[in-house]
């Protein structure tokens, strides 16, 4: 299984997994100094030890602008907020949907603006951030659209680790998904530009809390722990076309093996898809499909060995 390191576009031919296709470190977006990929050996979960590409990231895409993510006021529209993902479903988070979330989640606790003026009530500082975007929302933060600024982790860095050549193992790991998860990692992959693929937002704690914490149209939102990170992939990432009509590359899973769209050019699913949500083709080896951006989620498992 050994692969040279600069070997980033080859196809490494195996008898034991078919075609497999090496991490090309080119395609992520350095240029700016968000991203800086090197190489190091480390030791994969099947206790191998490989060579890996470390992706120290700021999380501060290049190929797209950040936010918004909360509405100012009822009667802001679509493009002065993000989305809001629920039942398989995107909305848009424009004011109309702030003053319809009693309706929206059948609750008349719901209540996040003022009547009189139509004044969205939202997190405006570092330290709101800090009480309101995290699991134990403080309580004073019910009814608030919480938001979290670039400006606040600007200092922010991030380090994952990939092995250059995936590594299929015969069984599949599950994500951690939070305390006391399962063994695998939480972070599911990494998109272009150096940002995350994350676990599901736990949309369930931040309605219990009555706040909604919005993506922006990009699918992500930021905490002070991660910086800015995706929840959902909403297509407006860099996307690498193929030329045989199968879905576009939007990045990489941890165990190094490729994420795709979720539908191909044609615009149909794929339906031969395993459980992890990955299938394998002769031109693109083992690889993913991402999740619907509205089930708040990309893949459902690892195939290959991650660094622990
Ligand atoms: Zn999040
Ligand atoms: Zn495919």
């Amino acid at each position: 299984m050994a692969c040279k390191k600069d070997d980033n576009t080859s196809t490494d031919d195996t008898t034991s997994t078919g075609t497999v296709i090496t991490v090309d470190a080119a395609n992520f977006l350095t240029s700016t100094g968000s991203v800086v990929i090197t190489t190091e050996n480390k030791t994969l979960s099947n206790g191998t030890t490989a060579p890996c590409y470390k992706i120290v990231t700021k999380s501060i895409p290049a190929d797209h602008a950040m936010g918004p993510w909360c509405p100012t006021n009822i009667s802001d529209d679509a493009s002065k907020g993000g989305i809001w993902l629920s039942g398989g479903n995107v909305y848009d988070v424009d004011g109309a949907f702030i003053k319809n979330l009693a309706t929206f989640y059948n609750d008349a606790t719901w209540q996040m603006y003022n009547v009189s003026t139509g004044v969205i009530t939202k997190t405006a500082t570092q330290a709101d951030c800090a009480a309101a975007a995290n699991p134990n929302v403080g309580a004073q933060y019910k009814n608030y659209c919480v938001e979290c600024l670039p400006s606040y982790v600007s200092s922010v860095t991030n380090t994952f680790y990939i092995p250059i050549t995936p590594v299929k193992q015969t069984s599949s790991y599950t994500f951690a998904t939070g305390p006391g998860g399962a063994s695998g990692p939480s972070s599911r992959g990494i998109a272009f530009d150096g940002v995350v693929f994350d676990a599901p937002a736990p949309v369930s704690v931040i309605l219990a809390a009555y706040t909604i914490a919005p993506f922006d149209d990009y699918g992500a939102h930021i905490n002070l722990a991660a910086g800015y990170h995706y929840h959902a992939a909403t297509g407006l990432t860099k996307k690498i076309a193929q030329t045989d009509g199968h879905a576009a590359m939007i990045g990489y899973a941890m165990d190094g093996f490729a994420i795709y769209e979720r539908l191909s050019v044609a615009g149909t699913e794929y339906t031969d898809l395993d459980s992890n949500r990955g299938h394998t083709d002769s031109t693109r080896g083992y690889h993913y499909h991402v999740d619907k951006a509205g089930n708040n989620n990309f893949i459902n498992g690892l195939a290959g060995a991650y660094v622990k």
